[in-house]
């Protein structure tokens, strides 16, 4: 399907006909790669039973309710019925012990939950005796500061100086009764008022950039940075995650010894904290700055030491804001430095033997924001340079690129798409006329995020279950269920489209978003609702599973994958659940 040809007489994209004629591949694909994963053996039989059993009772006994109190649980906001989850045996015998495999869209400024973010900066706080790297929240806002900062924002003192009369140390603030929970509430989407179904989506993502605003100042120190991410990981290998795809902005690191804090214009806004993070992050085109991937590969490292050296991978998608507009010049000129700053990244690791850097995204709200057509046209399919390159100093850098070989110049009038995979976000709406993915299918050559109103577009469901003779028949949709309710996109998990997108043939597989503002770590609450809430089945279940297998034995830059690793691999870690699911069900 992704075939990425874009030809502006063809109104922009052009589908092509050849890869839509194969009209049984799908069904060779599911035969021949995933054939023996999907029969159930007798003593996955036995746990179908079981699983279905217990899904059924529930439905009944919510139907059954005398008082009429009691809604079937995945009807309801996760927010509410999450303690009922964690304590549901289905959760914590089946899914909890399920191996997931690979985690494929979690953003990195939401991935770690809101209890292991306040723990880690309380921790953080006791080892660091330098007074000047301590964490602050910002406990009164004035009104010459309520543009730029909300109440809860977290500082290290050393960049809060001038405010410091306004904050307290972290530890103070918790020792007051009540204060645990209102931070952990100013951290996530925590509350019934926010989870009524009246909130408005809109409403959620001005939360969403409120909430992050909060900590964004946090991750210019490299060793807080680092360490964040081995909390999360270790979050992720506790849930049988062991491949964790992460999605995540450019940091620039600042410390104690040169900490100012980051220059903050007129314009800044906390409630769109995430927009102006990368406006005012610079980042070079030509030799970006990659100590922020090094402390992501360090916070890896630290784990596999802890667990042993297959415990965990990790591979990142480089992102920028969707809010940033590509018919504004000084915004393009950001988007487009970070898309060849993504490139020059992927060099940068591909030279030292490792593939770490694999793709870039849009992330933020679709709707209200330019559609990707516009970002294609303007941007995507624009060679690499472009953009920025009459921008003063860059164009020096620029020049000598040019000059210092042929070659260098060849690939410098390559499409940015021919550089660089795309992991776009698309199908994240409501509205009827959001046709974004009619072009993400087009642009992102292996996955697309979240996907939500596919089904409203027939014909590109059909373009991509029909595809080619594949291995895995991509874009494979990343759905995230918990997300698509809290956001609004699909209140009751009971009308979300996944079974149906299944049944028809795309690939699909789950994720968790923003843990950090929805509450859900790791990936078994999420599957929990799938399973409780869309009626998937215990095969469907480890179609998905697999499938996250596969692109973690996946070599994105050669396009191939080493699927005989992958089955083995899954296979080992399914048996040995089962084996210990059998003595508990
Ligand atoms: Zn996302």
């Amino acid at each position: 399907m992704s075939n990425r040809l874009f030809r502006p007489d063809y109104g922009g994209y052009y589908f092509a006909k050849g890869d839509l004629a194969c009209l049984e591949s799908r069904e060779w694909a599911l035969h021949h790669v995933f054939g023996e994963i999907l029969a159930l053996t007798e003593e996955e039989k036995e746990l179908e039973d079981f699983m279905e059993e217990k899904r059924q009772l529930m439905a009944g006994c919510s139907v059954c309710c005398p008082h009429h109190i009691c809604a079937y649980p995945p009807a309801e906001a996760f927010g509410v019925g999450k303690e009922f989850i964690r304590q549901n045996d289905l959760f914590s015998k089946v899914f909890r012990r399920m191996p997931k495999g690979g985690l494929l869209h979690v953003h990195g400024a939401a991935a770690l939950s809101a209890e292991g973010l306040i723990k880690l900066m309380l921790d953080w706080n006791e080892k660091n005796g330098d007074r000047s790297s301590r964490i602050r929240i910002l406990n009164a806002v004035i009104p010459a500061i309520s543009e730029k900062y909300v109440k809860g924002t977290l500082f290290y003192e050393y960049q809060c100086r001038k405010i410091m009369g306004n904050t307290l140390p972290l530890e103070d603030y918790l020792k007051k009764p009540g204060n645990w929970k209102r931070l952990y509430k100013m951290l996530s989407f925590k509350g019934r008022k926010l989870l009524k179904k009246s909130t408005k989506t809109a409403k959620m993502w001005e939360r969403y950039n409120i909430i992050l605003s909060r900590t964004a100042e946090l991750f210019q120190n490299r060793e807080f940075y680092t360490d964040y991410y081995e909390a999360f990981f270790e979050e992720c290998v506790e849930d049988g995650i062991r491949y964790v795809e992460l999605r995540c902005g450019f940091e620039r690191f600042r410390d104690a010894k040169t900490g100012v804090s980051r220059e903050q214009s007129g314009e800044y806004c906390a409630k769109k904290a995430l927009y102006f993070k990368d406006r005012l992050t610079e980042v070079n085109p030509v030799s970006p700055d990659h100590a922020f991937i090094d402390a992501i590969l360090d916070a890896g490292e630290r784990i596999r030491q802890k667990y042993g050296k297959d415990a965990l991978g990790v591979k990142l998608i480089l992102t920028a804001q969707r809010s940033l507009n590509p018919y504004i010049g000084k915004e393009r000129e950001c988007l487009c430095k970070r898309i060849d700053a993504t490139a020059a990244l992927k060099e940068h690791y591909l030279k030292q033997g490792k593939e770490v850097v694999i793709g870039f995204d849009l992330e933020g709200p679709e709707d209200g924001c330019c559609k990707i057509d516009d970002y294609a046209k303007k941007i995507i399919y624009k060679p690499v340079g472009d953009g920025y390159e009459s921008m003063g100093k860059n164009s020096e850098q620029i020049h000598d690129m040019k000059g210092s070989s042929g070659q260098t110049m060849i690939e410098k009038q390559k499409l940015r798409i021919e550089r660089i995979d795309f992991f776009l976000h698309a199908g994240s709406s409501n509205w009827f006329f959001n046709d974004n993915l009619k072009t993400a299918v087009i642009i992102s050559k292996h996955r697309i995020g979240h996907g939500f109103n596919l089904n409203r577009i027939p014909g590109v469901m059909h373009g991509i279950a029909r595809g080619p003779k594949v291995v895995i028949a991509e874009p494979v949709f990343e759905i995230c269920p918990i997300y698509d309710q809290t956001f609004g996109y699909c209140r009751d998990f009971q009308s979300h489209p996944l079974y149906e997108y299944i049944k028809s043939g795309i690939l699909c597989v789950i994720g968790n978003d923003s843990p950090q503002l929805l509450g859900n770590p790791g990936i078994s609450f999420d599957m929990w609702e799938a399973y409780m809430g869309m009626g998937l089945t215990l095969p469907m279940l480890k179609l998905m599973i697999f499938t996250t297998y596969l692109y973690e034995f996946m070599d994105y830059n050669a396009g191939s994958i080493e699927i005989e690793k992958a089955k083995l691999k899954f296979l080992r870690d399914w048996d040995n659940f089962i084996d210990e699911v059998q003595e508990c069900i």
